[in-house]
């Protein structure tokens, strides 16, 4: 079997890309990606050298060269996980967001759609999502895969809009799909734009830990990993045409959250109790901020068998653990690019 993963050498697509190349040695597994400022080569260094495994640096916005790559591969799957994916830049540059994930994602379609010619056995087009694209919760309710979609960011809007195209596909083309909407992933390799890497690297730095406003918004995390094992359990052995959410049965508020990573940091650093908790500073909300996401993970636990394998305290204290000891992933990327996005995001406004 021939797979292409897209955007595995980013946070999420990295885990799947090593799962995939060591657990199924008998398959090719071809992992591309243009390799944006959120991709990055060190995260999958480990695997380069693995025979199943071929690295592609590509575009999947550029159709001409999506259509030629399946038609020199012929892939048998596809797992798509390459997009834009960070909630604050689609707020300043929408158009992006469309492109890449939007646009992106048909010329997937399409190029699936031309190599496999309504041959469909064996085939599969599996579109990683996000529970975004069910919007808002108030403070009762679970996302279940019937919730209707109502996305409220750029980002959601676009992740929302690619759901559609490939369900689109699958019912107009009879293309083979299956689609899961997973919550918040946390653990190694995050780029230290999102919240939890953000503020473990501020607090090694004792710079301030922007909280948007109240503290109040409410997410439910995940440990990347147990992403990983959900997404290979899903291409495997989900049904055709099937939605899955994967959720991690675990609802943080943000203040809240942030208070238990300042406690595990304070013992990790070796700093008085109550310490990293004084660098939190609340900053100006996030315009159209979602109140509040919970998922309903329960159709995956109970069709699949899939639950999360670790506890957040225990996902949290390997993650930790995991950039103190890589600290020169953590150097190189908070370098250059991600500087002048940083400054501009928290220290500008
Ligand atoms: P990420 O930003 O860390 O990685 C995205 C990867 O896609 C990067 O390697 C980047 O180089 C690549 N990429 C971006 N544009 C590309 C293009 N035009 N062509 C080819 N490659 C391109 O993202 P992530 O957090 O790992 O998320 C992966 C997927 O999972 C996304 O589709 C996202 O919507 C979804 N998702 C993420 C989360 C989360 O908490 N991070 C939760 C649910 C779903």
């Amino acid at each position: 079997m021939k797979i292409l993963i897209t955007g595995g050498a980013g946070f999420i697509g990295s885990h799947v890309v090593r799962r995939f190349v060591l657990n199924y040695p008998n398959y090719q597994i071809y992992n591309l990606d243009a390799l944006t400022y959120a991709g990055n080569l060190e995260n999958i260094a480990d695997i380069e050298e693995q025979p199943n495994y071929t690295f592609v640096k590509g575009d999947i916005t550029d159709a001409a060269f999506i259509d030629n790559l399946f038609q020199t591969e012929q892939f048998d799957g596809v797992v798509h996980l390459a997009a834009e994916s960070h909630v604050d830049r689609s707020i300043k540059d929408p158009l992006a967001f469309v492109k890449t994930n939007v646009l992106g994602t048909m010329n997937l379609l399409n190029a699936a759609k031309s190599i496999w010619e309504g041959a469909y056995a064996g085939k599969r087009f599996y579109h990683v999502s996000t529970d975004e694209v069910y919007g808002a919760l108030g403070a009762e309710g679970l996302f279940t895969e019937t919730t209707s979609y109502d996305p409220n960011s750029p980002y959601s809007a676009s992740k929302a809009s690619s759901d559609h195209f490939v369900r689109a596909y699958g019912e107009t083309y009879g293309l083979p799909y299956v689609i899961t909407n997973c919550s918040n992933n946390y653990g190694p390799n995050h780029f230290p734009e999102k919240l939890i890497p953000l503020f473990l690297n501020n607090i090694i730095q004792n710079k301030p830990l922007p909280v948007y406003g109240d503290g109040n918004y409410t997410r439910d995390w995940l440990y990347v990993i147990d992403h990983a094992r959900a997404i290979d359990l899903v291409f495997h052995e989900g049904k055709h045409a099937e939605t899955y959410n994967i959720g991690g049965f675990n609802e943080w508020k943000n203040i809240d959250l942030v208070k238990l990573l300042c406690a595990q940091m304070d013992q990790k650093l070796g700093r008085p109790e109550g310490a990293s908790a004084e660098l939190i500073t609340f900053v100006k909300d996030r315009p159209g901020h979602d109140l509040r996401y919970a998922i309903d993970a329960t159709k995956i636990k109970n069709e699949l068998g899939w639950e999360p394998s670790v506890t957040f305290e225990e996902g949290l204290q390997k993650t930790i653990n995991w950039y103190f000891d890589n600290p020169e992933w953590l150097a190189n990327v908070t370098s250059g690019a991600y500087q002048e996005y940083y400054t501009k995001q928290y220290e500008e406004d």
